[in-house]
């Protein structure tokens, strides 16, 4: 007997969204590496916070506050479990981006210094690089580059070369969001500890899709996206090794992050405290928690062997027709396929699926370096995956492919 099946329609039945038309047709929505649709669960949790336990954290004796505040560290509870760390170790963030300059703000700042050198890889989201840009520019570091070959694989050939004594950061995506290719980042963050450098990892597209284990990874820092793994948007999170945690001076100061405040001297809250500055997003936290809790609840081996042959019955119909190239074909995938129509803008080619009601990305994916190296100035259309879409849905994506091509080849 194989393993079992994902009951895929009771998944559907979850997501109110997915009942929606989009220009007369039943909405196909092949976009969720930028951002998943909601389960009616996390929907409710969101809610139910603001009805039940609306008041301020961390601050207030009455019963609300407590209620809020119970809820708001229960969630950090929650996403410790599900990244394999424990609650003191978890920052709630705005997402991956804001993890991601905290990081490089905080810890940056503080260890990176004239003549020190940071490597990111060459198929980073922009949210792994700018901060990085901006630090290096700031202190006179180098920005070094692991670069990925024309399959969209990181070179690791070339990781110990540009693993030097002055390298000090090495900043990675977990998967990449406009390939898919996955990273293999216990090999690389083991390569940085034994050069000296710490490993931050962009978990904003692995979240959703692998089980994650930070300790097992041996990163330093894991940033990841809430409402890329079924939460609502402006709420994610940051998981930093205790010690480093320790050691790092806060990023923004405001309310919730202190001790003690006078006129002459401040001392600041521990971890993760000190790194939340001003009130958080209590309810988005409640609910980032009940999404973690429904995705862990799933067989993530069944969602995971959905997605897989998902993307390999869109790659096979893809390869069946003439003038469309595949792009992004490293060993390892997850969950998004990027391709490019020859003759066709990848706008244009978003623009008519739109209107078959198929909602794709296109464009460069906020990748733009990767999108350079492998010559496609124009970005590719991508269709991500998640345990909600259906065969159906793929296969009317590559309709639209077909009907693209005819209309705009007229
Ligand atoms: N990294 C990757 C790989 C992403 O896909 C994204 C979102 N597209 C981000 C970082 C940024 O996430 P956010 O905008 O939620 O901060």
């Amino acid at each position: 007997m194989g393993a079992p099946e994902l009951d895929v329609a009771a998944v559907r039945a979850m997501f109110p969204a997915l009942g929606l038309s989009v220009h007369g047709r039943p909405l196909a929505y092949l976009d969720s590496a930028s951002t998943t649709q909601k389960p009616k669960v996390v929907l409710d949790a969101l809610v139910r916070g603001y009805e039940t336990a609306c008041a301020n954290v961390h601050r207030g004796v009455h019963a609300l506050s407590v209620a809020a505040t119970e809820g708001y560290e229960g969630a950090r509870a929650n996403v410790a479990r599900f990244l394999g760390g424990s609650p003191d170790e978890v920052v709630f963030t705005r997402g991956t981006t804001e993890a991601i300059n905290l990081v490089a703000e905080s810890y940056g700042r503080a260890h990176v210094r004239a003549g020190d050198r940071v490597l990111v890889s060459g198929l980073e989201h922009h949210s792994n690089l700018v901060p990085w840009f901006r630090l290096c520019q700031a202190v006179g570091a180098h920005l070094d580059v692991l670069p990925i070959d024309e399959a969209g694989a990181l070179e690791l050939e070339r990781l110990d070369a540009r693993l030097t004594p002055r390298t000090r950061v090495v900043a990675v995506s977990h998967v990449s969001n406009a390939l898919g290719t996955v990273a293999p980042v216990a090999e690389i963050a083991a390569r940085a500890r034994a050069a000296g450098a710490v490993t931050v990892v962009d978990g904003a597209q692995a979240a959703p899709h692998l089980p994650l284990d930070v300790r097992k990874l041996g990163c330093d820092f894991y940033a990841f996206s809430g409402h890329k793994a079924y939460a609502p948007t402006g709420v994610g999170a940051l998981w930093g090794r205790a010690e480093l945690l320790d050691a790092m001076p806060p990023w923004q100061g405001g309310g919730e992050m202190i001790a003690s405040v006078a006129f002459d001297a401040i001392t600041y809250a521990d971890p993760p405290h000190r790194f939340e500055a001003g009130t958080p997003d209590i309810f988005g936290a409640m609910a980032l928690g009940a999404a973690l809790e429904w995705l862990s609840g799933l067989d993530r081996a069944a969602v995971a062997r959905h997605e897989a042959a998902l993307l390999a019955h869109a790659e096979g119909l893809l390869d069946a027709l003439p003038g469309v190239r595949r792009v992004g074909r490293a060993p390892e995938r997850a969950a998004v396929l990027s391709f490019v129509v020859e003759g066709l803008h990848p706008h244009d080619v978003g623009t008519i699926l739109d209107l078959e009601g198929v909602a794709v990305r296109t464009g460069h994916h906020c990748a733009e370096p990767a999108m350079t190296r492998l010559g496609l100035e124009g970005g590719t259309v991508r269709a991500s995956f998640a345990p909600y879409n259906t065969f159906e849905e793929v296969e009317r994506m590559v309709q639209g492919v077909l009907r693209a091509q005819e209309v705009l080849t007229r």
